[in-house]
């Protein structure tokens, strides 16, 4: 009798056990619908092979915005300038690929540029850019293939993009990947209304934001000599600025070449992105 009533509750607590395997099961395909999958792929960040001392000194960290779009002598150039300057390279272009590779062989970080909607709705950010009626899994896992594409990167930066960069929702699923894989994050400061930071901070995103563009309105002397004059504003004790510019052309290569011997005879020293973001003091 003992015997047939212990066979019974084992019985009883296999079938109790099979039925909670079938709800896990259930709840685990509904949360597949609706989450994105984890990752399989891990980042390995590359990294650059100079390293500086900075300390007590003023800090100039240097992006050049808008690379993929060009494999030949211009780019070649530019991976000839010093190797702590960033390159930011647009993902799903015909030479992203090469251009990241080139910019890893010449010693530097680089970080994917992310194209973004822009306010202006006149301005095409490009067939991939993250708009602003995706939902939050289709922008996971389009920032999930910038990474994937660009697998050398560390980070990231907004290419326009005033739209996204003002929405707190939309920042926080442009956001999500980059704090699952510990990237950083630099806000290209395309609209004043930007919440980049303060989602970064909350989501606990490397974060860091642009000062001054090199090359705006326009790409002159007279603008090149204005931004130097603006560096004195940054300089300070233990200053910091962080810089963008563009790959357009030679002009602007040339330009980028005087900016940074000026600034090196103010003092400051060109840091890589990932450094400067380390010291990016918390808000
Ligand atoms: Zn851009």
């Amino acid at each position: 009798m003992k015997r047939k009533k212990l066979i019974l509750i084992c019985i009883m607590a296999l079938l109790q056990l099979s039925s909670c395997d079938k709800i896990a099961s259930l709840f685990k395909k509904k949360s597949q619908d609706t989450e994105p999958k984890k990752q399989e792929r891990v980042v390995t960040p590359s990294r650059p092979r100079t390293r500086v001392d900075t300390y007590g000194k003023p800090q100039l960290c240097i992006i050049i915005d808008d690379f993929g779009s060009f494999d030949n002598a211009l780019l070649d150039d530019f991976c000839k300038i010093d190797p702590a300057v960033t390159f930011a390279i647009i993902p799903g272009l015909n030479y992203s690929r090469s251009s990241m590779q080139k910019a890893i062989k010449s010693g530097r970080e680089v970080i994917v540029h992310i194209p973004m909607e822009a306010e202006n709705s006149d301005v095409n950010p490009g067939n991939n850019a993250i708009r602003s009626n995706m939902s939050s899994v289709a922008i996971y896992n389009r920032v999930k293939e910038y990474f994937t594409e660009l697998d050398q990167a560390i980070g990231a930066n907004n290419h326009m993009g005033s739209k996204i960069t003002a929405n707190k929702e939309l920042m926080r699923y442009s956001l999500r990947y980059l704090s699952e894989k510990n990237l950083l994050f630099v806000d290209s400061r395309t609209t004043a209304n930007t919440v980049a930071r303060e989602i970064a901070t909350e989501m606990r995103v490397p974060f860091a934001e642009r000062n001054i563009f090199l090359d705006a309105p326009d790409n002159t002397d007279a603008v090149l000599r204005e931004r130097i004059k603006d560096l004195e504003k940054y300089k300070g004790n233990n200053g910091r600025v962080l810089v963008i510019t563009h790959c357009f052309d030679n002009g602007r290569l040339q330009r980028l070449k005087t900016f940074i011997e000026e600034a090196k005879k103010m003092g400051f020293v060109l840091v890589p992105v990932s450094e400067y973001v380390k010291q990016e003091p918390i808000s």
